[in-house]
Formats: C-alpha cells, structure tokens, sequence
C-alpha cells in the first residue's frame, strides 16, 4: 500500500506544470523552497509581480481530479476515525462561538468546502433557516450528508461561475478552502453577486507571516496554492468587491498561525488602495527559518515516516 502511495505521488510530481500567480496571474515568481512535504517539486515562491507566496509549479486539470479523488482522502485521512472526529466537532463550535461574537445571529449561511459538515450541523442547531454547503470530496460529503443528516444542503460541487444558490446568504464562510483554489480572486468575485449585500464573508487561511515553527515543513503542501498572509489576503478582498472589517489570530487557535478575516462588501466598485505585501526578502528569511527540513519532528524523515504509514 505505502508503495502504491508513494508511485502515486511520483506520477503526480511528473505532470507537474507551470503555474501562474493565483493572486495577479503573472509568472514571475522568485524561488524560496524547492519541495513540498510530500517530496514533490512544487517551487514553493514569492511573486515578484505582487507579493503573493505561491507555488509556481503545481496540478492542472486531469493531475488535479485525480489527486482530490484518490490520494487527497489518504493523506489527508479523510474521513478521520472516530476516535479523531470529537476534534472537528469542538472546532466548529468554537468557530461558531467566535464568529457569532462578531456578526451577531444571521439565519442564513453558505459554508464553501463543508468538509465533513460540523459547521453547519452547529448552524443548523441554532436555528439558522437556511443554510447550505459545497463540498466535492465525497468521504467528507457523505459523512456530512449521511451521518449528520444534511442531505440536499450539501452539494458535490465546487463553487464556480454556474453556482446559484436558492438564497442569498448573510453568511458565507471559506475555512482553509481559498489557499487550495487556483483562481481564488474569481471566487471571491462570484461571491460577491451570490451573497446579502448586508452579510459577512469569513475566511481562515494558514498564515504565512504568523510563526509556525510546530508545523515546519509541512506548511509547504501541494494543495496549497497560495500562503496568504493579512497582506496580500486584504490585497485579494479588495480586488474583489471586499474590505476586510477586521481580523483575527488567537494564540493555540484552531491551526498554528490561523488567520481569520471578517469580510463586507464594498460600497463602491472600484477596488480599495491594497496594502503594500511585507518585502520578498524578508517573508523569504522568515519561511527558510521556519521550515526546518531536518528537525526529526517535522522534517523530511519524519514526513517520509508518516507516508509509509499511511
Ligand atoms: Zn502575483
């Protein structure tokens, strides 16, 4: 099994392409870091062009569909064992509880990439009146659809230019969603038409200016496209129809360096003055010292350990 595991990445590393900015769509990226966790050579990078960390070299097409369907639920353990779920469970009440604190009560939510459905299950247990998820991974749909019941509200798509939603919710959350997207921007785009003018957009993504010394080299991840941090993520939201209202970091959060971002709609259409991204030199010192490729507990050996296990 860890053989066929490992086969499969490797023809995952060869249809490796080119890929450009998922933040400005320009190729021109400056080398940080040449592999990821999985030992695949993803050029971890800074755009030159904006300041985005992203990975210039990265899945396309049929690579990706075939990495979410068979090797993403396995490395990623999804569905976690039972003995692992009561931690989904208590994050998602703890989101809520955070989130409730600053939008108040808003009947109405769209969860994008539901997972394995806790968030809304909390939703649905506070009465929410509507509220509907996307997510195409199927282990995670089908605990969510069939283990906590949420039949029809969860859809097996992705949001894209096609999606309609049967409301217009006062709610839209992305928890650690956008970073995986190749056009992030256009997401943020078409949620901006989908959602109550009057709502709130609430995003957490693993920030990349935040210390994260725990997770070492396994920040650095195929999946993940783009390694916000406040910056460059308030550059996206207001390029998008957004201005960030305000942010969140708790210490011991939900992931090492979780950022949280309380989101609303511009008033005007044209887009906000962005922040100036931290310079290249400086987010390219504070990765490398993080990383750490040799510590024996987050470090090449101990992630080819974990591989083998899996
Ligand atoms: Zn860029």
């Amino acid at each position: 099994m860890a053989f066929s595991l490992f086969n499969q990445l490797r023809q995952i590393n060869r249809h490796l392409v080119e890929l450009p900015c998922p933040g400005c769509g320009q190729y021109d990226p400056q080398l940080i870091w040449r592999y990821d966790r999985y030992f695949l050579r993803v050029n971890l990078s800074t755009c030159r062009h904006c300041g985005l960390v992203y990975l210039a070299r990265g899945m396309k097409g049929d690579t990706q569909t075939r990495f979410y369907g068979q090797l993403y639920p396995r490395l990623m353990r999804q569905p976690p064992t039972s003995k692992a779920m009561w931690n989904y469970r208590l994050i998602a009440g703890y989101r809520f509880s955070e989130i409730s604190a600053v939008v108040g009560q808003c009947k109405s939510v769209l969860d994008i990439g539901a997972g394995l459905g806790f968030f809304l299950d909390v939703c649905r247990a506070h009465s929410y009146e509507h509220y509907m998820g996307l997510e195409p991974g199927g282990p995670q749909r089908d605990h969510a659809v069939q283990v906590l019941g949420l039949g029809e509200h969860v859809r097996p798509e992705e949001l894209d230019e096609q999606t309609q939603l049967p409301f217009a919710p006062r709610l839209v959350t992305l928890f650690h969603v956008l970073e995986h997207l190749q056009e992030p921007g256009k997401a943020l785009a078409r949620i901006a038409k989908l959602m109550d003018p009057q709502g709130w957009l609430v995003i957490e993504v693993p920030n990349i200016g935040a210390d994260w010394p725990e997770l070492g080299l396994s920040q650095v991840h195929v999946s993940h496209r783009s390694y916000f941090c406040q910056q460059t993520l308030e550059a996206l939201l207001s390029a998008n129809g957004f201005y960030a209202q305000s942010w969140r970091q708790e210490a011991h959060g939900i992931y090492e360096g979780n950022l949280r971002v309380y989101a609303r709609l511009s008033a005007s259409a044209t887009p906000t003055v962005a922040p100036l991204p931290p310079s290249a030199d400086d987010i390219r010192a504070h990765i490398l010292k993080q990383i750490r490729p040799l510590s024996l507990r987050n470090g090449y050996l101990r992630m080819a350990w974990r591989l083998a296990r899996l």
